[in-house]
C-alpha cells in the first residue's frame, strides 16, 4: 500500500471484501501498553510479562504483580488481552526465575518449563493476572510460552480455566505446531511465535546475525508449520493468532490471513502498513499468495510469488 493509504488506515482490520482479521498490538510493560493504545489496534495480542521484571533481583508478590498488569491492562478495557505467562530464559534472563549454567539456555528450562520445578512461580501469577482482570474489566486471555507438549497445554490449562479465565499455549516448538489439532483439543486458542518457530524449526539462533538467511520466517518449512497450525484451528473452530515478527510483514502478513490465521499481533507501530495492505487484497486473494507461498523453495522465492499474486489480485 503507499504511503497515504498507510497513514489514513484507521482500522478494523479486514480484507478487501470485508473478511475480518484482528490486528492487535504486542507490549511489554505499562508504557508501551498507554502508547499501544493509540494505535488503531483491536487488543492486545501479546502482553511479554516477562518484560517488566528484566531488572528485578526478586519475585514481585502476587499484589505487586498484580498492580503491575492491571496498568498494562486498563487501557484496553472491555477488549482482548492476551497475557502470556512469564517467558524467562534464553533471550530474555529473569533473575529470580532464570535457571542459571546451562550449557544450552534456548533448549533449556525456560518459559512454561520453568513452572515444572517451580509450581508456585506459575500460580502466584495466574492469581496476579486474575485480580488485575477483575480490576479492569479488560478480557484477559493467558498463554503459556514455550510448549512443547499436548500434556504441557492440558495442565496448564487446568490452571488458567481454575481462575475462570481462557487458556492458550504459544506455537514456538516444531513438535507443537505438528499436534496444533491435538493442541485445541485442550485449549480455546493458539498463538504462533514466529521468531522462536523459526529458530527451532531452522535450528539456528535467532540472535546470530551470521545466520539472518536460516532465521528468515519465510523458509518454506516454517510456512508449512504455520499453515498445519491455522489448518487445524479452522478445522476445531478456534483462534489462531500470529504474534512474532512475521505478522508485521505485510506481505507475509496477507499469505497467513490465507493460511487461516484469525489475528496477527505486532509492535504497534507496523499495525498502519499491515492493515492498509490488507485491506486492498481479499480473502480469495489471500488464499492464493498462502498457496504460492507454500510452493516456494526458498524464501525469496516464496516472497516474490506472493507480491506477483497480490499485485494481481489487487
Ligand atoms: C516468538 O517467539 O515469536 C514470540 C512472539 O515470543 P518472543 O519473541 O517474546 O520470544
Ligand atoms: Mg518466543
Amino acid at each position: 500500500a503507499r504511503r497515504a493509504e498507510v497513514a489514513a488506515w484507521s482500522g478494523p482490520g479486514a480484507t478487501a471484501d470485508g473478511v475480518p482479521v484482528k490486528l492487535v498490538a504486542n507490549v511489554a510493560d505499562p508504557e508501551s501498553s498507554a502508547s499501544a493504545v493509540q494505535e488503531p489496534v483491536e487488543g492486545v495480542g501479546l502482553f511479554r510479562t516477562e518484560l517488566c521484571f528484566l531488572n528485578r533481583t526478586d519475585e514481585p508478590d502476587v499484589d505487586e504483580q498484580a498492580a503491575i498488569y492491571a496498568e498494562v491492562l486498563r487501557p484496553f478495557a472491555g477488549q482482548v488481552v492476551v497475557v502470556r505467562t512469564l517467558d524467562a530464559g534464553s533471550d530474555k534472563p529473569v533473575a529470580f526465575a532464570t535457571h542459571v549454567g546451562e550449557d544450552n539456555p534456548a533448549l533449556g528450562v525456560r518459559g512454561l518449563r520453568l513452572s515444572f520445578g517451580n509450581p508456585g512461580l506459575l500460580a502466584r501469577q495466574l492469581d496476579a493476572i486474575r485480580l488485575a482482570a477483575d480490576d479492569t474489566g479488560a478480557e484477559v486471555w493467558v498463554m503459556a510460552p514455550m510448549v512443547a507438549t499436548v500434556a504441557e497445554a492440558a495442565d496448564f490449562a487446568g490452571q488458567v480455566r481454575e481462575r475462570g479465565l481462557k487458556a492458550g499455549v504459544m506455537i514456538e516448538v516444531p513438535a507443537a505446531a505438528l499436534l496444533a489439532h491435538r493442541m485445541l483439543e485442550v485449549v480455546d486458542f493458539l498463538s504462533i511465535g514466529t521468531n522462536d518457530l523459526t529458530q527451532y524449526t531452522m535450528a539456528a539462533d535467532r540472535m546470530a546475525t551470521d545466520l539472518a538467511h536460516l532465521t528468515d520466517s519465510w523458509q518454506p518449512a516454517v510456512l508449512q508449520l504455520i499453515a498445519i497450525t491455522a489448518h487445524a484451528g479452522q478445522q476445531a473452530g478456534k483462534p489462531v493468532g500470529v504474534c512474532g515478527e512475521a505478522a508485521a510483514d505485510p506481505l507475509l502478513a496477507c499469505a497467513l490471513v490465507g493460511m487461516g490465521v484469525t489475528s496477527l499481533s505486532m509492535a504497534p507501530a507496523a499495525v498502519r502498513a499491515v492493515g492498509a495492505r490488507l485491506a486492498t487484497v481479499g480473502a480469495e486473494t489471500c488464499e492464493e499468495a498462502a498457496e504460492a507461498a507454500l510452493a516456494a523453495s526458498d524464501p525469496a522465492g516464496a516472497r516474490a510469488a506472493v507480491l506477483q499474486v497480490l499485485d494481481a489480485g489487487e
